[in-house]
Order: C-alpha cells, then structure tokens, then sequence
C-alpha cells in the first residue's frame, strides 16, 4: 500500500507540473504507474477483424460521488452509451467532415456498448451502481476508487465486464484507463471525469462535451496508443503501431484544425479519436486501429466475447422448431416479421434498444405476421427477443 500511495504522489506531481496543461484530456500513460504498455507488430492480420460479427461488450458504470451534482443522472450515462455506440460503429455525425484522403481509413469497429443486464451474481440489473464516498478532493485517478472498502466501488470481474468509474477528479483529469496487462485485476477499466460523461447534465461545457473522453480512454483500455507514441515527448522517430496512423508529432490540445497540417513528414490525422483533439472535431478510428483492438480483445480480454452480461440483448440464438423471420433489415419504419413455431399460445415479443431497454412488448401468436410501427424509434442496433415459458429466441435489428 506503502508503494502504491508513493506511486499516487508521483503521479499527483507529475500531472500537476509537468503536463498539467494535458491534465483535462487523458492521463493513461501516469495512472498506469510505470508499466509499458503491450505492443502488438505493425503486421496485422485483417482478416480476424473482418471476419468477425458484432461483439457485445457488456459495461456498468460506477458513479463514485460526494456532492449530489456528481450523482450524474441515469439518462447522462445513456447519453454516453450512445455516443460510444456511434463512434465504434462509425455512426457520428462527424465523420462526413473527414478529409477525403483519410476517408478510406475509416473504421466500422462494430463494438456494441450494452449497460448490464444481469450483474455476475446473475441477477437483473440496470449496469449501473451509486456509491457515496466522504472524499470531497475528488476520488477519480486515485486507486481507492476501485475498493469499496476505500470509499470506491469494487469491479465487477473484469473478465466479463468493461468497468466504467465516474467521478470528480482532483485537479481537473479528464479520464485514465489501463492498457491490457498493466494494473491489477481489480482496476482493469476506464475512469472519466463527471464533467466530462456523456452529452448532457454536468458534461455541457465545450470542448469535452461530446463523450469523446470515455471513447479515447476505451481506446486505450484496448490497446490503442496515442497517434504521437507511447512516449511523454515522442515525435517524429515514434510511432503508435499503427501503420495507417500517420507518424505525428502535435497532440493538438485545445485544438480544432481545419484542413491539412502537418508535424512529420505526411499530414497530420488531427480527427483521430487518439489525439488530444477538442471533442467536436474529433471523428474517427483507423482499419489498423481496429486490428490492434481485435488484437487485444482476443488476448487479453477474451472473456468479453463470452460475457452473458448483455444476455437479455445479445443473444442470437434459434432453439429447433423455432424461428424469428424478419423481413428487411434493416428496418425503415415498420418492422416486420413472422415467428414461426409449433408452439400454440401466445409469445411475448418485446423490441429492446441499443441500451439494453424494452421499448415495444406485444403478445402475439406464432406464425402470423406481425408488424410494428418503429418510425417514431432512433436508429440503432435493436434486438427483438420472442419468449414463451422457458424458450427466447433474439434476433438483431438494425434501425435506420
Ligand atoms: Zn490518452
């Protein structure tokens, strides 16, 4: 605990005086507390992130607080979960402003963010936990965040779950995270100020008001690095191992370029969600970025390709003599579909929403179709799930 509090004191100085004027965007370097994160070769091997469907990441989010203003609503913490959903799937509205010769670069990650249906003693839960603490300084960056016992909140088994604490950070620290392999257990996950989670309530104040804090910090929770490197004063002779990252050199803090710039030798991917960029002009992550994070997911985090945290959601599953036929997906205002089924009696069809949420429930008997108006319905990744006594049957659907 000795090393660890001395480990916290180092850090403390080092964001306070040397790079306070990065403090607000990202801290993983410092919180990682000397260890060097993973490095995966610069060949990659496109086809396992090509090939693979949709993964399911089940998250909670742990809001540590002490003023109720840092008790952020449940509607801010979806509010973030929507815009992870967006920019891992290459669904923000910032991408059409990216410059024509990145465009090809850009990648459909296909990370789908659930909060938790079901905690790991396997009961219903929202993903979310509350937990009042008597550090008024601000608990965020410092370990006793993830122990109960030191006024935090303890992990979920961070094999199955990605563990997002929200807090008050002493000093104004936008967001840390662990890089694979680094840290113990028990503090595997993403930290993110509460000024600065999600679109609404306490995190509207520009630049860090779009949620693109959590998204850079998950970023590296899989393994990415900054675009300039893993070094403090990396540059132009570093790289994030990455190739089609350009080699750069400005961190862009505080910043929000418009056209071409340059630091190195080829233009700068200033949009990159791994730069320092200002929320708003932050866009993209790179095909190279997505191997790297598949990379990681599959080594060191595999655990969250089985979770059945999500299971109310993520199943896609068909039991014999059952099945869910949907017809046209995706789907533009009216879904339609026909359970097919020996099975008389009626089934409870519920629509659930990218959070995890039932927006629509009707019983319907088998093998009619049914149609459902969803016009009035964001778009997004939707699950329809048929259920009878014992038996669900799910089926993905995507909502334009
Ligand atoms: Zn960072």
């Amino acid at each position: 605990m000795k090393h660890r509090f001395l480990l916290l004191l180092l850090l403390f100085f080092f964001l306070e005086n040397a790079f306070s004027q990065q403090a607000d965007r990202c801290g993983a370097r410092q919180a990682d507390g000397g260890g060097q994160p993973h490095f995966f070769p610069k060949e990659v091997k496109k086809t396992m992130a090509e090939s693979r469907a949709v993964v399911n990441i089940p998250v909670v989010v742990h809001v540590v607080w002490n003023s109720s203003e840092e008790n952020i609503s449940d509607e801010q913490i979806g509010s973030q979960i929507e815009v992870l959903n967006k920019d891992f799937n290459a669904g923000n509205a910032e991408i059409g402003g990216v410059p024509l010769m990145f465009q090809q670069l850009i990648a459909d990650v296909d990370f789908h963010f659930c909060l938790a249906t079901k905690d790991p003693d396997g009961n219903p839960t929202d993903g979310i936990t509350r937990t009042q603490t008597n550090n008024n300084l601000g608990i965020g960056g410092a370990a006793s965040i993830h122990y109960t016992s030191q006024g935090g909140r303890n992990a979920w088994n961070p094999e199955k779950y990605l563990n997002i604490w929200v807090a008050k950070f002493a000093g104004g620290l936008g967001g840390v995270a662990t890089f694979p392999g680094q840290g113990p257990a028990a503090e595997q996950g993403v930290e993110v100020n509460y000024k600065q989670f999600g679109t609404i309530g306490t995190a509207t104040n520009p630049p860090y008001h779009l949620g693109r804090t959590c998204t850079h910090e998950i970023g590296h929770y899989f393994n990415l690095q900054h675009l300039w490197g893993p070094g403090i004063n990396s540059c132009c002779n570093e790289d994030d191992g990455v190739a089609d990252t350009p080699v750069s050199c400005e961190n862009y803090l505080h910043q929000c370029p418009t056209g071409t710039t340059f630091s190195c030798a080829a233009p700068d991917m200033w949009m990159n969600f791994m730069n320092y960029t200002d929320d708003a002009c932050m866009a993209m992550f790179t095909k190279g970025q997505k191997v790297r994070m598949y990379e990681a997911l599959n080594e060191f985090r595999p655990g969250l390709l089985t979770s059945d945290g999500c299971a109310t959601v993520g199943v896609e599953e068909e039991v014999s003599g059952n099945e869910l036929r949907i017809f046209g997906n995706p789907v533009s205002g009216q879904l339609r579909f026909e359970l097919k089924s020996s099975d008389g009696g009626d089934w409870q069809l519920c629509l659930y929403n990218p959070l995890g949420q039932a927006v629509i429930c009707e019983a319907k008997k088998a093998n009619e179709l049914v149609v459902i108006d969803c016009s009035h319905l964001p778009g997004g990744i939707y699950f329809l799930v048929a259920s009878q006594n014992s038996v669900r049957i799910a089926k993905r659907v995507v909502l334009n």
